[in-house]
């Protein structure tokens, strides 16, 4: 056996002994899902599975924001590793005995086993300190679902010192084996934002439209004319996702109202589709209003942007798998996912990657598997050893060799 094979060895049983404290932290943390920005509960439970360890911790103010920071016996590269700890507003309904005791909300996203996995990669890393050269730094952030958590540590400066040369992250998805982990280069997750169209008419009696402006066939024809926009002016091969979720309007049968509503989302994998399809939102909406004598007022309200992988990270993250689960451990994913992340923001400023790692339910067939954000999602807690081995095995293939070439 080689030397590597040895070092990569022990950090797959390194993580299989701590299953126990990694199982405990992510039910404990899942029976107490905690929302938004602010984990303060959840953060409690992080410090007191870190405390004695040679970390520096640091937290920000603009929320429960914590790095904490293993500085290696010798200098070298810094690397960031980032697990999520906030949960969904929405029941749970699996059928775990260690079910959230919160009401209303759910670790549907598998964030308890991010923390979780975390916490034991840093245990691992830290008893191994004598052998780093660099520093690694363990980003817990709040406030992934949507809340711009990874921004606001940013803008809190907590990413600014140390300085970050690379940065991982590993999301749950119960939708792929046991022990496969994916990811691919360029744009891994899509942007998420909201839109808002106000179609404003004149009210009137329904039986005499003439004398009104009905703003509820424009409305439609908007909605369709926005899908039109999509397959006729957007680029098949940069596809983007517009969703009108939400119409509403009127009061009464007999009664012409004076506005409709229409909620959406936008998706894109590329910036410049983003910006072409948010211009392109509010012309059309606008100008068939116009055409109609309606007036539209859109709003977009900016998400998470496009998650982007560095190829060099992918192929980093990829050799450290192989190395560490072996060869079919590793698969490239042939898309995008059309979800959002934050981790977008931390992968803007530095090189790094995202992927998925796989956690199907045992028994289950991953294609049916109940998926993140389903009220009966379940994952295979055997898996969080393989999730736990593959950060440690990223940050000391990182901290080694860095970035292969690209
Ligand atoms: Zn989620
Ligand atoms: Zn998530």
């Amino acid at each position: 056996m080689s030397d590597t094979a040895t070092r990569h060895n022990s950090l797959l049983a390194a993580a299989e002994a701590l299953q126990p404290e990694t199982i405990a932290l992510r039910r404990a943390i899942h029976e107490e899902p905690e929302l938004g920005l602010d984990t303060p509960k959840t953060l409690a439970k992080v410090k007191a599975a870190l405390a004695g360890l040679p970390l520096t911790l640091k937290e920000g103010s603009s929320c429960t924001g914590m790095i904490a920071v293993l500085d290696g016996a010798k200098p070298g590269r810094t690397v960031l590793l980032r697990g999520d700890m906030d949960a969904l507003p929405m029941p749970e309904d699996a059928p775990i005995d260690f079910r959230s005791k919160v009401q209303g909300a759910m670790h549907a996203c598998g964030h308890d086993a991010h923390t979780s996995m975390l916490v034991s990669a840093a245990k691992i890393l830290c008893a191994r300190r004598n052998d780093i050269a660099g520093r690694i730094v363990f980003m817990f952030q709040p406030g992934e679902e949507g809340h711009h958590g990874a921004k606001f540590m940013l803008d809190d400066g907590l990413l600014d010192d140390p300085k970050i040369d690379a940065a991982f992250a590993l999301h749950i998805t119960p939708n792929l084996p046991v022990g496969v982990v994916t990811a691919k280069a360029g744009a891994m997750m899509a942007s998420a934002d909201e839109f808002e169209v106000i179609v404003r008419g004149r009210g009137g009696h329904s039986s005499m439209p003439h004398l009104a402006v009905d703003p509820m066939p424009v409305a439609c024809e908007i909605v369709t004319a926005l899908q039109a926009f999509v397959t006729r002016r957007i680029d098949a091969f940069d596809p983007c996702v517009v969703t009108v979720s939400t119409i509403n309007g009127g009061t009464a049968q007999n009664v012409i109202g004076e506005t409709v509503r229409m909620t959406g989302t936008l998706r894109a994998i590329s910036e410049q589709t983003r910006t072409k399809v948010h211009e392109g939102i509010r012309r059309v909406a606008e100008n068939v209003a116009r055409a109609h004598e309606c007036k539209a007022e859109v709003e977009i309200k900016p998400g998470f942007p496009v998650t982007i992988n560095d190829a060099r990270g992918v192929a980093l993250v990829e050799a450290a798998v192989k190395g560490e689960l072996g060869e079919k451990a590793f698969m490239r994913a042939p898309a995008p996912v059309m979800g959002a992340e934050d981790f977008s923001y931390v992968l803007q400023r530095v090189p790094g990657a995202m992927s998925f790692i796989g956690v199907c339910p045992e028994g289950a067939d991953f294609r049916l598997a109940c998926p993140c954000h389903s009220n009966k999602m379940e994952l295979n807690e055997a898996a969080m050893a393989h999730g736990v081995a593959v950060h440690c095995a990223t940050a000391e293939l990182f901290l080694r060799d860095g970035l292969p070439a690209g």
